[in-house]
């Protein structure tokens, strides 16, 4: 399982030139058999329910459970995957251990990655983009949620943001010009009170440490949101645990 968490990955390579990007970027797709292994038949398989979160499509679904897009489709007695909806609620048939999807693009504009906490003690992409449109912004500010096992979600799973999936700039933090520049991960929680779980941190581990990879970013503008130059806040809170998190990174 862990094993599999880790591999979890998928390339898209295509040329993306983002900056204007508004429409969902549908590149040629390349998965790497070395880094992204089938589920072998060792791997337990339920039924599982899964809430449609925004941008998520039939075959990132079907990515991250490893269950042919056509059962999904028929568990569900749907004709075809244009009718999927954010917030809806899918069978999804002999599921395998959740996988994240990560798609890495080409881009230059990546410097910096700014952690978050929600300052919530529930959470997920769908409960926050729905909170991000409420408050006049264009739906999910972050490019990233790694949620709690709250609001439907496991512990430590990463959600992947419609925002890096078209590669649009974030709305998370607007101190010192990082929505242009910066890639926002929020954690679910609130971290003046409670501790980062286990499975959240070993998450953030990941994630932050493919994209610090694929993107060189140094160690030094990775950032917790209060370390901006003027942000104005205490997130991702007091009790975030910053040493343990850059000592892992450099392993
Ligand atoms: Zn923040």
């Amino acid at each position: 399982m862990r094993k599999i968490f880790y591999l979890g990955i998928i390339i898209i390579i295509g040329s993306i030139l983002s900056s204007c990007a508004t429409a969902p970027i549908k590149p040629p797709v390349y998965l790497p058999k070395e880094i992204y292994p089938q589920p072998t038949g060792l791997v337990s398989r339920h039924d599982v329910f899964h809430i449609v979160a925004p941008g998520e499509t039939l075959w990132r679904i079907s990515k991250m459970y490893d269950v042919p897009m056509q059962n999904i489709l028929q568990a569900n007695s749907l004709k075809n995957k244009a009718e999927l909806e954010k917030g809806q609620r899918l069978l999804v048939p002999n599921a395998a251990p959740i996988v994240p999807v990560i798609s890495l693009y080409p881009s230059r504009k990546w410097k910096y990655i700014i952690i978050h906490h929600s300052a919530t003690d529930e959470g997920s992409s769908l409960y926050f983009d729905k909170y991000h449109y409420s408050k006049g912004w264009e739906g999910l500010g972050y490019h990233f949620v790694i949620t709690n096992g709250t609001k439907g979600k496991q512990d430590g799973q990463i959600e992947v943001s419609p925002r890096w999936l078209k590669q649009e700039y974030g709305s998370h933090c607007k101190a010192s010009g990082m929505n242009n520049r910066a890639i926002g991960i929020c954690l679910v929680g609130n971290f003046n009170t409670e501790e980062v779980s286990k499975k959240q941190l070993d998450a953030l581990v990941y994630l932050v440490g493919l994209l610090r990879k694929h993107y060189r970013i140094p160690l030094t503008k990775i950032l917790g949101h209060s370390q901006v130059y003027e942000a104005k806040t205490d997130c991702p809170g007091k009790k975030f645990p910053w040493r343990e998190l850059k000592s892992r990174l450099i392993q």
